[in-house]
């Protein structure tokens, strides 16, 4: 079906015949070509959503829990070809395709459900009853670093507040939205509570963002983007919510279990080659553990295997595109630091957007390679004498997504409550799928992920008795 659009209920053939070519980032072959929608297709899916919601809206919420509960079902079946689809179109290894790439946003959907099958009593305050409501129609626009995960965190919560979504994936890796629709659909969602419209950033992502019958943009991508879409949600004054980019720093305190601390900090910032929002980029280290740390690190990238995704033993695949390829080596080639592994002359599997794992000791925090966020397998570790430098360098940022804190634990919880982030894991603690996520300073504005996420897609309404 990946010739048409997911409108209404319906597959429905596009508005133009352009389309939009996908490509396996392992093998640079054309797997698929998807529609190259237009501002019709968008008014299209934008009118059978508003034409649901009153509907949806109306259920109680225990009812689309039941929705959930067996789109849940739908999706889970094909959890084989979901992963299968993103190794393919953005080149996550098989067990990060899987594991990650697949099993979070199953995850996710599950806590929605779950949510939903519970709704939170009505509250009183004084003589006024509070009631949460849905804001309305959503459009959610999403990246290509985790395809499913970033749809699923807008759609699940939407879809359970009572909200009607139209869906504008990334043009790099749309195919995983097309199992997410044909499960929509199996599932027996009501028509026009869920479409899809494939296309291009500057023509389908700006008519949702700029359409008039859009009550709430929900993106997730870079804070170049993030700006352009809170410009043209303004005029109308829609209600927008921000997932946007990251240079999370994890920070090795002098009693630290530095062992730990290095293998699981590199293990972080080269998941899915790098291509992770809250990618832990910058390695604080204290002076009396760093020339250990710079060392450890070093042979712990250098032990990534790069290759095929589907090849069991790789452990990194290749990066989304040419153009992120290229834009990846221009950070590493323009960068004055201390090359310790890896760099751009390394070797690389010939075909394929390839990036040897990279990492920079002695890097100056107020470097390029220390600021921007690189979005491929690139480290940069830097030295601090003290708890305050170390926070000082930390929120040296104009990005606060996440962070990491190792040391004894009371000290650690202590730098931890100083970094300006909306999460940080202190001595590895778990991602936690039930926690709010989303980012200070230009990582964002809200939050995605259990209630916190829920109330995003809601209104607050006080009625006084
Ligand atoms: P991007 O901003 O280029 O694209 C994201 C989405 O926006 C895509 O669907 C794209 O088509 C669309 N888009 C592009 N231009 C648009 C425009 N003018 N109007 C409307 N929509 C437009 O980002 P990307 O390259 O796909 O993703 C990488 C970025 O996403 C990184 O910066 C990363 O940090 C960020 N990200 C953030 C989070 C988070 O939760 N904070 C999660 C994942 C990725």
């Amino acid at each position: 079906m990946t010739s048409h659009l997911y409108i209404g209920g319906k597959w429905v053939a596009p508005a133009s015949t352009d389309t939009i070519p996908v490509e396996n980032p392992a093998t640079e072959e054309e797997i698929a070509r998807v529609p190259s929608g237009t501002a019709t297709d968008v008014d299209r899916a934008v009118a059978a959503a508003r034409a649901a919601f009153d509907g949806w809206a109306g259920l109680p919420m225990v009812s689309r829990a039941g929705f959930l509960d067996r789109l849940h079902g739908c999706l889970s079946t094909r959890a084989e070809k979901i992963a299968r689809t993103i190794g393919l179109e953005m080149g996550a290894p098989l067990k990060i395709a899987s594991r990650v790439q697949t099993g979070l946003p199953l995850a996710v959907l599950r806590s929605y459900a779950d949510l939903a099958a519970r709704p939170a009593p009505a509250e009183t305050v004084g003589n006024s009853l509070v009631v949460h409501e849905p804001v309305g129609v959503v459009g959610a626009i999403t990246p290509w670093n985790y395809p499913l995960q970033q749809v699923m965190a807008k759609v699940a919560a939407a879809l359970a507040a009572g909200c009607t979504v139209v869906l504008k994936p990334s043009e790099l890796t749309p195919l995983v939205a097309y199992l997410l629709a044909e499960a929509a659909d199996e599932a027996g969602l009501p028509a026009g509570v869920f479409n899809l419209v494939t296309g291009t950033g500057p023509v389908v992502g700006a008519a949702l963002a700029g359409h008039p019958d859009v009550d709430m943009v929900s993106f997730t991508g870079s804070t170049a983007t993030g700006r352009f879409i809170s410009h043209a949600a303004a005029d109308r004054i829609a209600r927008v919510s921000l997932e946007l980019g990251g240079k999370s720093a994890n920070v090795i305190l002098s009693d630290a279990d530095v062992t730990k601390a290095v293998k699981i900090g590199v293990g972080n910032a080269l998941l899915n080659s790098g291509q992770t929002c809250t990618a832990w980029t910058r390695m604080l280290v204290h002076h009396d553990l760093y020339d250990e740390a710079v060392a450890l690190a070093a042979k712990t990238a250098a032990g990534y295997s790069l290759g095929d995704p589907f090849d069991e033993s790789t452990r990194l695949g290749p990066v989304v595109s040419a153009a992120q390829r290229a834009r990846v080596l221009g950070f590493v080639e323009r960068a004055t630091a201390r090359l310790v592994t890896g760099g751009p002359d390394a070797p690389v599997p010939a075909v394929g957007h390839f990036v040897a794992p990279t990492v920079f000791a002695d890097v100056d925090p107020s470097s390029e390679l220390a600021q921007e966020e690189i979005f491929g397998p690139v480290l940069s570790i830097i030295p601090f004498g003290s708890d305050d430098e170390a926070v000082d360098i930390a929120n040296n940022s104009r990005y606060g997504l996440a962070g990491g804190v190792w040391g004894s634990d009371e000290r650690a919880l202590a730098v931890a409550r100083r970094l300006r982030t909306g999460a940080v894991d202190v001595n590895g603690g778990a991602f936690n799928p039930l926690a709010p996520f989303g980012g200070y300073k230009q990582s964002g504005i809200g939050r995605e992920l259990g209630s916190h996420g829920l109330a995003e897609f809601q209104q607050v309404k006080a009625i006084q008795r």
